[in-house]
């Protein structure tokens, strides 16, 4: 690969002491930053380097992504109705639709979800795993260029679809891992669905296989109260009592949600330095209730380790990690609590605190020299920019991912000009059209449109 420059741009670096450097010059070498500084000096230093111009414009580190779901749900985004209840929502289109599901289908929609991801300067997404086929899911993800997380379906309930004994769930698991990639932008981890769908054994089983095989973990607990209420029926404790008890808790793994804990629940995470995946989209398409119970912006207050996510594309709706910084400083600053959530808090979770979260903060999150080259550059002509604000607060309240141009992920530039480099966006859309289709046809689902709406039942 030969050097790049990214030439002349306000590079908001989210490295320790916050810098920004206006009319700054990022030289890529390889899948690092090699240098920041002055274009004359640069170009001197870099001969022969490839240059993008990025005067005028805004660049900052990509974004990070820490739940998307990848699979499926892409291919049906915003036709499961609104008016049904969850039950109705699993039994009735998801259930159906995964079991209908190939992996042409997995492949083809996780590239549509990576190139949408690109698209708004989204380049780490941790999917965590609903995924029946991983290596077309991490083929998909690979074509279009971006950085990602893959596991498979995980989870041992009696009577729930794709369910199997813990010790299978574990064994494909670790096939799974083991399987995939140990470097590049693309590698495995372990990923349960949690909620109350896994036992004991499959939980420590889990934990246990990771430290194993030294990859970090995730699954889902409490997005709303329902889980709570499950684990004091089975167990008479709240969730995470219960995980620490079991000692699956710990900095390895990612929670998905935790967005309804109680006090003690609350310090437990804290105490053992567990990271939380913040949906805060998928919260309210879901009615979680989350400005009731959530307590993530306690967690950032108090030094807790969390990134921002999006969920499905009928949940979240929009993997757009810098609408889900928008939605979690508004939410919380409309509760009117003391020492408001504030849009720099939020930008750093997209970036250098999500990183650490997901345990990538020594490799992504800032642009630093030595750090893995993912940058987005933001087109400052564009009137969301105009005239040029505080860039902490335009970069959240502005949802400016809208204005997003170019994007590299490891020194590979995969969006340049809004197109994506990896792929071909027409034949892509054309694909993803077809095998919606098909798979709705597959599966017997007949989509009900809102508009025109369907004429009252006579009476
Ligand atoms: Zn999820």
């Amino acid at each position: 690969m030969t050097d790049l420059l990214i030439v002349g741009g306000d590079v908001v670096t989210m490295d320790p002491a916050r810098r920004v450097l206006t009319g700054t010059t990022i030289a890529v070498s390889g899948d690092a930053i090699a240098a920041l500084g002055t274009a004359e000096d640069l170009r001197a230093r870099f001969p022969g380097a490839r240059e993008i111009d990025a005067s005028g414009c805004v660049v900052v580190p990509g974004l990070i992504n820490a739940h998307q779901h990848t699979t499926i749900d892409p291919l049906v985004r915003g036709m499961i109705p609104d008016d049904i209840g969850a039950q109705e929502s699993i039994f009735d289109w998801i259930v159906p639709l995964h079991t209908h599901g190939d992996g042409d289908d997995d492949e083809l929609s996780a590239t549509l979800t990576a190139v949408e991801s690109l698209s708004r300067g989204v380049t780490t997404v941790l999917e965590p795993g609903t995924v029946a086929y991983p290596e077309r899911v991490v083929a998909g993800l690979s074509a279009a260029g971006i950085r990602a997380r893959v596991g498979g379906w995980g989870w041992d309930a009696k009577d729930v679809p794709f369910s199997a004994p813990a010790d299978e769930v574990l064994a494909r698991q670790a096939d799974i891992v083991r399987s995939l990639p140990t470097t590049g932008p693309v590698t495995g981890w372990v990923t349960l669905v949690g909620h109350d769908l896994a036992s004991d054994e499959l939980f420590t089983g889990a934990a246990e296989l990771a430290e194993r095989l030294d990859t970090p973990l995730t699954w889902h607990i409490s997005p709303g109260p329902a889980d709570a209420e499950a684990y004091d029926r089975r167990c008479g404790r709240r969730p995470l009592v219960h995980f620490r008890e079991l000692g699956v808790l710990g900095p390895r793994l990612l929670l998905g949600h935790a967005v309804w804990l109680d006090d003690a629940e609350v310090d437990i995470v804290l105490d053992t330095r567990t990271a939380v995946a913040a949906c805060p989209g998928a919260y309210m398409r879901l009615a979680q209730g989350y400005t009731r119970g959530s307590r993530h912006a306690e967690l950032v207050r108090r030094g807790g380790r969390v990134a921002l996510g999006c969920d499905a594309h009928n949940a979240g709706d929009a993997p757009d990690v810098l609408l889900a910084a928008y939605l979690f400083t508004a939410l919380e600053r409309d509760r009117d609590l003391p020492d408001p959530i504030r849009a720099e808090q939020a930008f750093a979770l997209a970036t250098i605190d999500g990183a650490h979260a997901i345990g990538l903060g020594d490799r992504i999150g800032s642009l630093e020299v030595g750090k893995a080259a993912d940058i987005v550059v933001l087109d400052g002509s564009d009137p969301a920019w105009t005239p040029r604000g505080d860039l902490a607060r335009q970069l959240v309240w502005g949802h400016v991912s809208r204005t997003v141009r170019d994007v590299l992920v490891d020194g590979r530039v995969v969006l340049r000009d809004r197109r994506p480099t990896g792929v071909d966006p027409e034949a892509l859309a054309a694909a993803a059209a077809e095998r919606s289709t098909a798979l709705l046809r597959r599966a017997g689902i007949t989509p009900r449109p809102t508009w025109p709406p369907e004429p009252a039942a006579p009476r």
